[in-house]
């Protein structure tokens, strides 16, 4: 098939039905584009754009986001989970900031070299803000392909991958690449979707090897599914009146750099724990097992909860910096994972 053959149409689609107001695609810029690239990967359009304009708003442009705290970031990212993203990203505007004079660079391969942008991100942003032409593969793209040719196997293999490359290459426009980009992106979000795909509207049905045989359900291929294996935490919740403890997350690893309850494995660490970290003991009330169950990508985590009430504050903690003790209704301005927060609003409501 020409490229021709494959754009004309997803072109002539676009014109009628393709995104053009959404907030990153007015007043682009590499900064802009990019910001919104990265909310997207994982999270849909409609949850993102909250997210964006709150962003936007105190991070203009990439030094107020290169300055800020990573507290900062990552409390404004709160709620969109897959937080690697957000400091990635910070990481990456410090880059930009102290070797590339604070101007976003415009080679594919620069970009790519940027902590968090592979090569459909980078792709995306120097088509959209820059008017380059590269080809994009996004989840929704690889799924528009994958159906339309029938791509055997699936995303992890690199078989497939090299696959969907070059047709994603191949099929490319050099002209009107944005539009083609951001159309192949709509037809995937708005059509192709994941179950019961809009074929009758999609201006691809009369190329599309999918619909042709009615194997849309049957790819894109799936992954073999692998049981997940579970894990299991106690949390801790020392409270002192309306102050609780929290413990900063390492910056790396689940829910890097962000604000959580301190854990042990056990109710038999909890003494030890304290004497470590807090110079005291005192016995928990009683521990709420497996309060909630939380999915990551490669294993599912049984919280349980201890709430230990303290008489005085202690005198010191050992780590002041990564451990404070805060006033309930100051928590707004923590970094906390959802489900983190969703614990203590429960338990400081109930009581
Ligand atoms: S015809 Fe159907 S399966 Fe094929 S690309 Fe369009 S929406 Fe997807």
């Amino acid at each position: 098939m020409r490229t021709t053959d494959f754009a004309e149409p997803v072109l002539g689609w676009y014109r009628l039905h393709g995104r053009k107001r959404l907030p990153w695609q007015l007043d682009k810029t590499p900064y802009r584009v990019w910001v919104s690239e990265i909310m997207l990967q994982q999270t849909q359009v409609a949850t993102v754009i909250p997210y964006y304009q709150r962003f936007l708003k105190r991070f203009p442009n990439l030094s107020s986001l290169a300055d800020a705290s990573s507290d900062e970031v990552l409390q404004l990212w709160q709620g969109l989970g897959y937080y690697a993203r957000a400091r990635n990203m910070q990481h990456a505007a410090q880059i930009i900031r102290d070797e590339c004079q604070g101007i976003f660079p415009r080679e594919l391969e620069r970009v790519m070299a940027l902590p968090g942008i592979g090569r459909s991100t980078a792709g995306a942003i120097l088509t959209f803000a820059c008017k380059q032409s590269w080809p994009i593969l996004d989840g929704n793209v690889k799924r528009v392909l994958a159906r339309c040719f029938e791509v055997s196997g699936w995303y992890g293999q690199v078989n497939t991958m090299k696959q969907l490359w070059a047709l994603a290459e191949r099929l490319t426009p050099q002209q009107h690449t944005d539009q083609y980009n951001q159309a192949m992106m709509d037809i995937g979000a708005m059509l192709c979707l994941k179950t019961n795909p809009n074929c009758e509207a999609c201006p691809l049905s009369d190329r599309c090897e999918s619909y042709r045989h009615n194997t849309q359900a049957r790819y894109p291929e799936k992954k073999p599914k692998k049981a997940r294996p579970n894990k299991q935490t106690l949390m801790l919740l020392h409270r002192y009146r309306n102050r609780i403890l929290l413990w900063r997350r390492p910056p790396t690893g689940i829910w890097g750099g962000l604000w959580s309850l301190p854990e042990v494995g056990n109710a038999a660490d909890i003494t030890d724990w304290q004497r470590q970290h807090l110079s005291l003991t005192r016995s928990h009330n009683s521990i709420d097992k497996n309060l909630l169950k939380h999915q990551f990508t490669h294993f599912s985590l049984d919280i349980s909860l201890a709430v230990i009430e303290l008489d005085r504050l202690p005198g010191k903690v050992s780590d002041n910096e990564n451990m404070v003790f805060v006033k309930a209704d100051g928590l707004s301005e923590y970094g906390l994972p959802t489900p983190v927060r969703r614990i203590l609003e429960n338990v400081l409501k109930l009581t």
